[in-house]
């Protein structure tokens, strides 16, 4: 028997939602709306598909280990030097990446109990400890608690905002004070994974205006460009600390075709912007939706709505339900709220049949 290591053995590996081949197979339907990984649901731009044709003709050919063209671009775009950016395979990976360069076993990671799973992991597999400060009753990150939880084996502070699975976001004035009051030797992961659609709101902190050296803003065009599949994300931070970062990264990723893709999701924002205008009609729609139904549900500002269901009996059974009638939702136990939902806006049609199935469903 080959030995592995009990903080892998121990570890809880992250489980997707549900795909629409299995969910079709297993309950013999044909009417699917995948509402649960906060994919973007309209697809991607147009103008992908033509540039991955072109790519593939240097498929036999190694990927640009710099994706210096991609990379121009996101620099100009967001007024910062190349060499500050590194571009992996989803922003998971670069998260990857931080923990392999910088943690060691008697390091700990600081973030909430109410996060994204993908950091429990990543900061596992390299056997760091996680430090989960409790969110706010109103499901933020409370981000004077992770003050006062910083001890000295502290190396890593990750925030994700807006928050994924809660859809909530510090404002302005509080990370401030926040990024402020952190000292300079421990890294603020800040996870912009839903900038896209949080970007034009007054209170929206772009971490990007703290040019500190001790941030680094990590994005993805897995959701608001519509690329998951792809597998294509990127950071941001000071020139030095690229540098080393881009030494554990895996020299090819990310692929050819998804640095083609990128670059052209990235040139289109006529797509982009549709897919925020229809997440925030959608957002609006289904806030009067559970208004009407008495249904506790948390203001977002990403791409998702999260409701509370009160127990995760109810949630089980709620989401069993909706399956059955082709809805996929994700239920939360991973993310630490076992007795929530959350819900990806998806297209108008299948956001009506989310609410038909909705309520055709009793005693939820
Ligand atoms: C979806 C998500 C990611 C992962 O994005 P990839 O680029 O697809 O790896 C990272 N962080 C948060 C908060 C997310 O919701």
């Amino acid at each position: 028997m080959i030995q592995v290591p009990r903080r892998i053995r121990d570890l809880t590996p992250y489980v997707a939602g549900k795909t629409i081949a299995e969910v079709k197979k297993t309950h013999g339907i044909d009417k699917i709306s995948k509402l649960a990984s906060n994919e973007n649901r309209l697809g991607c731009s147009p103008r992908v598909k033509p540039a991955v044709e072109r790519a593939l003709k240097q498929i036999q050919d190694y990927p640009d280990p710099e994706a210096r063209k991609l990379r121009a671009e996101i620099a100009s775009k967001n007024h910062v030097n190349e060499s500050e950016i590194i571009i992996a395979a989803g922003s998971e990976s670069i998260l990857s990446i931080l923990c392999r360069s910088l943690l060691g076993t008697s390091d700990n990671v600081l973030t909430a109990d109410a996060t994204f799973v993908g950091i429990y992991v990543q900061a596992g597999v390299v056997g760091a400890q996680i430090k989960k400060v409790k969110i706010t009753d109103e499901y933020g990150f409370d981000t004077e608690a992770m003050l006062e939880a910083i001890d000295s084996n502290t190396k890593m502070i990750y925030i994700a905002n807006p928050n994924n699975p809660t859809g909530t976001y510090i404002g302005k004035s509080e990370y401030t004070s926040f990024i402020e009051q952190v000292p300079d030797h421990i890294l603020i992961v800040a996870d912009e994974a839903y900038f896209e659609y949080a970007k034009d709101i007054d209170d929206y902190p772009h971490a990007l205006d703290y040019r500190k050296d001790n941030v680094v803003v990590t994005r993805t065009f897995s959701k608001g460009y519509g690329l998951a599949g792809f597998r294509i994300g990127y950071a941001i931070t000071n020139a030095d600390l690229t540098a080393q970062l881009m030494k554990s990264k895996l020299t090819f990723e990310p692929t050819t075709l998804a640095q083609a893709a990128a670059l052209a999701a990235l040139r289109d924002e006529s797509f982009l912007s549709n897919s925020v205008a229809l997440v925030e009609r959608e957002r609006r729609r289904i806030y009067d939706f559970f208004d009407d139904y008495n249904v506790e549900y948390v203001p977002s500002i990403s791409n998702s709505v999260m409701i509370n269901l009160g127990s995760e009996e109810k949630a089980i059974h709620f989401t069993q339900r909706m399956l059955e009638n082709g809805v996929i939702l994700r239920r939360l136990n991973a993310f630490g709220l076992p007795h929530c939902v959350r819900i990806t806006m998806g297209t108008e049609n299948e956001m009506d049949h989310f609410i038909d199935s909705f309520k055709g469903i009793q005693n939820i």
